[in-house]
């Protein structure tokens, strides 16, 4: 199972695992991104998926907006495009006013590329917000970045970047769950994420 490896270099550096931009994994795993909405100074960043270098740089964990990763596989499943390989995961990539990915879009996923999915919520300029762990129980917060929560009778979730006074609407509905998680982490997670707007039936299909 890969995730044991993982898992154990992970228990060997404590403190260090989910920090600073990387989720659940060591510091030195090899995320490359592709066609993201800033710019990355940690990792390099690809056009598209058919880079030649992409290949080359054998990454660890492919990291696209979700749209972008949707897109890759239907061209896959349904296009005959090749999935690129990465040894631990793809990680489809959202934030603020962007769509909440959907069970049936993580089995596409999952058909297409054969990788498990670790969503994250990144902020306008990448910074990781929220990642989703091994688990795959909600989105686990980072600390001292950004503040998520519901003002009283709203169904929408907001975010405070933690140096900006005000808060911004995420355009997601769900809850902030502070009961530790099953893998172990404390803090608060954000779960059952859907786009606002959708019924909970229409957040289970795809549109794909
Ligand atoms: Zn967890």
């Amino acid at each position: 199972m890969k995730f044991d490896w993982w898992r154990r270099l992970v228990d060997k550096r404590p403190g260090r695992s989910g920090e600073p931009e990387g989720g659940p994994w060591p510091l030195e795993t090899r995320v490359a991104f592709v066609g993201p909405w800033f710019r990355p100074r940690w990792a390099p960043v690809f056009s598209s998926f058919s880079d030649p270098e992409l290949a080359r740089y054998r990454p660890d964990v492919i990291a696209a907006p979700l749209p972008t990763l949707l897109e890759l596989g239907e061209a896959v499943l349904h296009g005959g495009a090749n999935a690129p390989e990465a040894e631990l995961g793809v990680a489809p990539l959202t934030g603020v006013g962007r769509p909440a990915i959907r069970p049936a879009e993580r089995n596409l996923l999952w058909l297409a590329l054969r990788m498990p999915v670790f969503e994250q919520f990144r902020g306008p300029a990448g910074e990781l917000l929220a990642w989703e762990c091994e688990a795959h129980a909600g989105l686990h917060i980072v600390a001292g970045r950004a503040e998520f929560f519901r003002s009283r009778g709203e169904a929408e979730i907001r975010m405070r970047l933690t140096r900006d006074s005000i808060s911004v609407p995420t355009g997601l509905e769900g809850r902030v769950e502070t009961e530790p998680c099953a893998c172990g982490r404390e803090g608060p997670r954000l779960c059952g994420l859907r786009t606002v707007g959708q019924t909970p039936e229409q957040a289970l299909t795809a549109a794909v």
